[in-house]
Parts: structure tokens; C-alpha cells; sequence
């Protein structure tokens, strides 16, 4: 008898997005000729930057003649990219980081959902809450929790992020061994400083832990105190893997580019306590299951790193966080507290009353759509979450409504 993992059946079926579309989908019905304004879900909304294109052209060219085509690539990535994003990524911030310590991938959800493999089914996970839900039901499929009650699977150590911490959670107060860490955040568009990163490390450092930071939003740093890497921190070489995307940094959500640094000196423990650099675990990992992104995605990747890439993609990012700043000024002005929009393509608002109310009242009453918090966990409940990705005359649109709507 084929029997499947019962660890699927603890997931709690995620109904945020579905339930989003449902109510959007009857409204519109309801209201056949109202413009809806889609602040919600994260996607990118403008074209990718030329230089990514004309590198895209060229290498699609390369691949219609015999002489220059490639079939498989080093799974790992080519090295052309690697090494332009050691050096320009890391080493240009002083942070020592290596070619052969990134590892190219299609996507850092795949990336942050996958890397859990590698440890054992026993290790005590900590999540923040509110949380980009990746993280808990990939541990939840692996079987490292028990049932969910209340919303919160049992086995988890959540770390509450609320309005007195600022969203950056405080340290657990028993033990864990694998934790899970977003800056900018995701849904919450906190951005956690040098100090507030250096508490984790020498916290993992201390207990024998692991960090996987997860800084798909890096781009949008613009504090120039702020740290783009956790390799910026003394010591985290040694306890911290670190996801990036070109997703939101160059649009490359419906392109597919990422990659993972896992530093050779990361080191996780065996059954009898011997360290072990973990950067030969996940090359075998990715080498045995992932046949390495297509090689003209590679090429449009690199181009990012390009003169002209760098100014293309500063304008792409300077766009969306002029939105951010836009929509953060006016939901002050309007009297709500806010985080993120800063740092951040995300504005995470305190609603003075139910997530899902909010989202009633700015869906019914002014025809736009945001994200309830409560539906990235148990401390969401209360907040929305606004997304700047859109083109600024909707966003305005959209803010002018909100107002109205609000009065
Ligand atoms: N990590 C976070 C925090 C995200 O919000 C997202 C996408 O929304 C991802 C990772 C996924 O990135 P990718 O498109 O590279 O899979």
C-alpha cells in the first residue's frame, strides 16, 4: 500500500490569497464597472531593465548556432555569475565571501524552502510571526512539528514581532537551532540594524545554531547605516546562509534567477557532536536535485552587475520606493501608524481594527486591494499590509481614494 507523508496533512490550507481572490472576484461582479487597485499581492510590476533584455537577445542568439550553444550548465551556476556576484555583492561591502560559496538557483522560495533538508528531522526550529509562510510548512511537510492548534503548529519556538519590538523580534527564551530571519521583512517592511543582526549572531554563535537570512529584498536598502548581507557581522560567516533573488532586485519574478551563499566555514554539528561545513552537504544536495537555471537567464542576471545594469536597476527599485514613501506619507497623514516603505517595497499599517474589516472597508469603500496581516500569522491580526508595487499614478489613485474612504 503506497502511503503518503502525514506530515501534509498537519498543513493548515493556507486561504489568504484564495480568499483575497474570492472576495475580489464577488465585488467586482457586484461592481462590473469599477477600476480595482492591486496593492496586494508582492509581484513586480514593471518591465525588466534593457540591459537584462539585450543580454537576454544576445544569449538567446548564442544559442541558435551550433558553435556557441549550451546545453547543461554547472548546476551550481556558471561561474561568469558567481563571480560577479562575490565580488560586487559581497567583497565591494567587505564582506569575505567566495565564488564557490554561491550557489545559482530559480528562486529563493525553492532556496529557503529547500535548505532545511540538510538537517536533522529532531532540530527545534524558531519562526518569527508574522512570516513569509515558506519557512513554516516547509518544516511542517519535513515533520518537524506536531498538529497546528490556534493557528500555531506545536513544536515551533515563535518569536513575536509587535509594535514595542519594532517587528524585529526578540531572542527565544529556550533553546533553538535553525532560525529563520527576513530584512527587509516580508510582510512587515522592518529592516533590522548592525546591532539588532550582530544579538542573532552571537546568539547562534553561543548555541551552536543556524541562521538562514533571507534578504530577497536587499535592493531596496537605501539607509546607508543599514547592512545589505548578514556577512556584514562579525562571525556570521561561520552561522549564517544567506538567500538573494533577482526577483524584486530586477523584476526577474516571471524570469526565474537567485542563488544561495553558504559559506565554507557555516557548520552545523553530526549525532556525536563533530562539525561539519555544511557548503559540501547543500553542493551535493543541489547538484543531485537542481540541473542549474537556463543559460540565458544567467546572462540577463550578470547584466544587472553591468554599468548601465546598475543605473536601470537603481532607477527600477528608486520607482517603487518612491510609491512606498507615497503611500507610508499619506497613511500618517490619514492618522495610522506605519512600518516599512522605507528600506522596504512593503507598508505594514496598523488598522485600528480587524485585518480582514480593513480589508473590507478599503476593497468595498474605495476599490483597493491590500493584504490582511492576520494572514501571515497570529501577530499580523490588526495590521494590513500595502504593496508599492504598481505604477505611481495608480498608487496616487489609490491613496486619493483611501482617503475618501477613510474621512
Ligand atoms: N523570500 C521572500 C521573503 C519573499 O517575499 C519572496 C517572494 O515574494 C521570495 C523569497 C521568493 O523569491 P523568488 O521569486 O526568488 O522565489
Amino acid at each position: 500500500m503506497i502511503k503518503i507523508n502525514e506530515n501534509y496533512l498537519k498543513l493548515q490550507a493556507s486561504y489568504l490569497f484564495s480568499d483575497i481572490a474570492k472576495r475580489v472576484a464577488a465585488h467586482q461582479q457586484a461592481n462590473p464597472d469599477i477600476k480595482l487597485i492591486k496593492l496586494g499581492i508582492g509581484d513586480v510590476t514593471r518591465a525588466l531593465p534593457e540591459a537584462c533584455i539585450k543580454a537576454l537577445h544576445s544569449a538567446v542568439d548564442e544559442m541558435a548556432s551550433d558553435d556557441s550553444f549550451r546545453g547543461y550548465g554547472p548546476e551550481q551556476g556558471y561561474a561568469f555569475l558567481r563571480e560577479i556576484i562575490a565580488k560586487e555583492d559581497f567583497q565591494a561591502r567587505g564582506a569575505d565571501i567566495q565564488a564557490d560559496e554561491i550557489f545559482v538557483s530559480d528562486g529563493a522560495k525553492c532556496d529557503s524552502g529547500n535548505f532545511q533538508e540538510i538537517f536533522s528531522g529532531e532540530i527545534k526550529v524558531a519562526i518569527t510571526d508574522p512570516v513569509y509562510p515558506v519557512y513554516v510548512d516547509t518544516n511542517v511537510m519535513a515533520g518537524r512539528t506536531g498538529v497546528a492548534k490556534d493557528g500555531r503548529y506545536q513544536g515551533f519556538v515563535y518569536l513575536d514581532g509587535n509594535k514595542e519590538n519594532g517587528f524585529i523580534p526578540d531572542l527565544p527564551c529556550e533553546p533553538v537551532d535553525l532560525i529563520y530571519l527576513c530584512f527587509p521583512n516580508n510582510p512587515t517592511g522592518a529592516m533590522a540594524t548592525r546591532e539588532q543582526l550582530k544579538v542573532w549572531v552571537d546568539y547562534a554563535r553561543d548555541h551552536q545554531a543556524l541562521i538562514l537570512y533571507d534578504a530577497a529584498y536587499e535592493a531596496f536598502i537605501r539607509d546607508t547605516d543599514l547592512p545589505h548581507s548578514i556577512y556584514e557581522i562579525e562571525g556570521a560567516r561561520e552561522v549564517a546562509v544567506e538567500f538573494r533573488s533577482f526577483s524584486k532586485t530586477a523584476g526577474f519574478t516571471g524570469t526565474r534567477c537567485a542563488y544561495t551563499v553558504v559559506p565554507k566555514a557555516c557548520r552545523a554539528y553530526t549525532e556525536a557532536g563533530k562539525e561539519i561545513s555544511i557548503n559540501p552537504l547543500w553542493n551535493r544536495r543541489h547538484t543531485t536535485k537542481f540541473n542549474s537555471v537556463s543559460y540565458p537567464v544567467q546572462r540577463a542576471a550578470e547584466a544587472v552587475y553591468s554599468a548601465e545594469g546598475k543605473v536601470q536597476v537603481k532607477a527600477l527599485i528608486d520607482y517603487y520606493l518612491n510609491n512606498a514613501g507615497y503611500i507610508r506619507q499619506r497613511m500618517e497623514a490619514l492618522g495610522y501608524d506605519c512600518i516599512g516603505g522605507e528600506n522596504s517595497p512593503y507598508i505594514w499599517i496598523d488598522g485600528k481594527r480587524g485585518s480582514w474589516d480593513f480589508f473590507d472597508l478599503l476593497l468595498h469603500q474605495a476599490a483597493v486591494v491590500c493584504t490582511p496581516g492576520a494572514g501571515f500569522g497570529k501577530c499580523g491580526e490588526g495590521y494590513i499590509r500595502i504593496s508599492a508595487f504598481n505604477s505611481f499614478a495608480n498608487v496616487q489613485e489609490a491613496m486619493e481614494r483611501i482617503g475618501q474612504a477613510l474621512k
